[in-house]
């Protein structure tokens, strides 16, 4: 099967048969772009001509062999074959690089749902018009359907007594060569992920007492089963992820608490609403930013019904809250609201049990 599927993605490489795309910017009429290619079951289309669908200007740079692109924060550059967009003097991790492809620079779908709607300031449609697509597309992201069949599922106890929470898995995202989002000293959301989740994990263990496994102890590149290894153990009753993230707005600051978009089977007094409700109101009680609560369809979050938050922490590209993710009194200070509301959300799904 396997080698099936590996034959097709040879013959599928960089085909431009019948691939189109519909792309639409909110407020605006949608257009069909028909020079689309394939590679690897990602659509690419020219960055050009996305650009003129978001009536921004770009040129190719033939010295500095970048693309570049002028926008109102600045000039957005693009580098074939690089991991990053650099705007100003921030760089933003791509999930697929630029290639050339055909004579012109392209872009992924992923680019034009995640960047280009930054670059735009406005919500993108997107879909694939060709209906052979989803079919290609199911059996290449063996990866990303590997995760969501994963159910993170809250196993029942089998005695009432004992404590409510008998283990947590706390997931500091990135790492080793995947840095996630860059600060423009350097700094990164690998960086401060790791130091913040080493932080919380000593407290919970120390205070609570119970298990806490952490998904990976240092720098390092981690596989998605390493990942979710910690989350999947059978008395894990509680987990928290935890990420950092950049705008292309320097003023953009504060903390997101993200839970699953559908979840199943939530109590009233337990569930990842609940925990993410209680872990906002300490952060606020500790005078933290707290953007809000959002229910978020991504991947890392996964299905099922274990109590589930991920946080992401502020905004590298703040230079005020940069500063503060740094410092060891700031991340203390995260993380005492962090401990603080996981024991009153204990204690209130405790009290109703
Ligand atoms: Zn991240």
């Amino acid at each position: 099967m396997r080698l099936i599927l590996l034959c097709c993605c040879f013959l599928l490489i960089s085909s431009p048969v019948g691939a189109a795309v519909e792309i639409a910017l909110r407020g605006q009429p949608a257009i069909i772009i028909e020079d689309v290619y394939r590679q690897q079951g990602v659509s690419y289309v020219a960055i050009e001509d996305l650009l003129d669908l978001a009536g921004l200007a770009g040129h190719w740079d033939s010295v500095a062999h970048t693309y570049r692109i002028r926008t109102s924060r600045g000039w957005v550059v693009l580098t074939p074959a690089s991991g990053y967009m650099q705007v100003g003097d921030n760089f933003y991790p791509l999930q697929e690089k630029p290639v050339f492809i055909d004579g012109r620079l392209r872009v992924s779908e992923n680019f034009i749902q995640a960047q280009l709607a930054q670059l735009a300031g406005r919500a993108v449609f997107f879909r694939h018009l060709n209906p052979q697509v989803p079919v290609v597309e199911e059996a290449e992201r063996d990866g990303i359907d590997e995760l969501f069949s994963r159910f993170f599922r809250r196993a029942e106890r089998s005695s009432s007594s004992g404590p409510t929470i008998r283990a947590i898995a706390i997931d500091p995202a990135h790492g080793g060569l995947d840095t996630g989002v860059i600060a423009p000293d350097g700094y990164n959301e690998k960086l401060v992920t790791f130091e913040v989740a080493d932080r919380l994990a000593r407290l919970l263990r120390m205070r609570l007492g119970v298990p806490v496994y952490v998904s990976r102890s240092g720098d390092y590149d981690v596989t998605l089963d390493q990942r979710l290894e910690a989350a999947l153990r059978d008395d894990v009753d509680l987990w928290i992820l935890v990420h950092a993230q950049a705008s292309f707005s320097s003023d953009v600051r504060g903390i997101d608490l993200l839970v699953r978009a559908q979840e199943e089977s939530s109590g009233s007094s337990h569930g990842s609403l609940v925990l993410a409700q209680q872990l906002s109101q300490s952060m606020l009680a500790s005078d933290l930013a707290v953007r809000g609560i959002f229910p978020s369809s991504r991947l890392s979050l996964g299905r099922g019904n274990l109590p589930t938050v991920q946080l992401e922490i502020g905004y590298l590209s703040n230079p005020d809250e940069l500063r503060l993710l740094r410092q060891a009194d700031y991340q203390t200070r995260l993380v005492q609201s962090v401990f603080e509301g996981i024991q009153n959300y204990i204690s209130l799904s405790g009290e109703t049990r």
